[in-house]
């Protein structure tokens, strides 16, 4: 039998009642016993397309299905239950995630990631987590979610951002407005790094000189708790990184 954590969340419908129907829909699984559920938390939508007002919440499941029979599971009751998805990050009436499987990590993409890797800086996440499972520890992170959580409560929030210098300031200039909350930091020098692991440390895409730059700390930064490595995404850079800052505050 494995432990493991599961976020709910949607805003379309009668989404406190949709989330009761999930944890019904899981505790009748064989194979899966539903040990404990949060209460449910409102929470603003992120992204610019999201809709109305989102209701989060987070149960503990105790199962024999593997990692990937549960996904399979969580993707079932999902359909089930009505989700409708036009846009990415857009209207739903159920988005269930797989946050932990035991201490396993699982890298499957982009079918299946374990812990999901969006789950230690969103705050719609760690806060019904963080009720029902406290000491948890992120496999990856080895820290607990309410350490990680507790983490993103300090204001301001320090985000250092590396990347070439004038293009990081530029970047920042016109970001900084849409995300009160923290306090955006161009870090473009080496010894600028900060020697702490406070606040969080974004890569964003960098040029030649930049990288060049930085490129012999990557390693070593990367094996930060905070470290956030938006460079690999594809799609608009600059708005995931709005997103991911509004989803550390709430
Ligand atoms: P998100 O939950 O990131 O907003 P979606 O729910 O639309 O986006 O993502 C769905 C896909 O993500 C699923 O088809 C699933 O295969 C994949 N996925 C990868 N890792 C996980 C995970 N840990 N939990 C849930 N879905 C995952
Ligand atoms: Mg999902």
């Amino acid at each position: 039998m494995t432990t493991s954590l599961i976020s709910m969340g949607g805003n379309l419908g009668n989404v406190a009642q949709t989330i009761d129907e999930a944890l019904q829909h899981l505790q009748r699984t064989p194979g899966i016993e539903v040990i404990k559920s949060s209460s449910l938390h409102r929470t603003k939508p992120v992204g610019a397309d999201a809709g109305a007002e989102f209701v989060n919440a987070a149960a503990m499941l105790e199962t024999s299905l593997t990692a990937h029979e549960l996904l399979d599971r969580l993707l079932a009751i999902e359909a089930e239950l009505g989700r409708v998805r036009t846009i990415h990050w857009g209207p739903r009436t159920l988005d269930l995630d797989l946050i932990l499987f035991g201490d396993e990590i699982i890298n499957d993409p982009p079918r299946l990631r374990v812990p999901h890797p969006a789950c230690w800086y969103r705050r719609f996440v760690l806060d019904p987590l963080t009720e029902i499972a406290p000491q948890f520890v992120h496999p990856e992170k080895r820290t607990t979610f309410a350490e990680l959580r507790g983490r993103l409560l300090v204001r301001p929030l320090v985000v250092s951002i590396l990347g070439d210098h004038g293009e990081i300031e530029a970047l920042i200039a016109s970001m900084q407005p849409e995300v009160l909350h923290v306090n955006l930091r161009s870090l473009s020098r080496p010894q600028d790094v900060p020697t702490n692991d406070d606040g969080l440390l974004v890569r964003f895409p960098m040029n030649q000189s930049t990288s060049h730059n930085l490129a012999a700390f990557l390693p070593q930064l990367s094996k930060r708790i905070s470290w956030l490595d938006v460079s690999n995404h594809e799609t608009d850079q600059r708005q995931t990184l709005v997103d991911i800052l509004r989803s550390v505050g709430l």
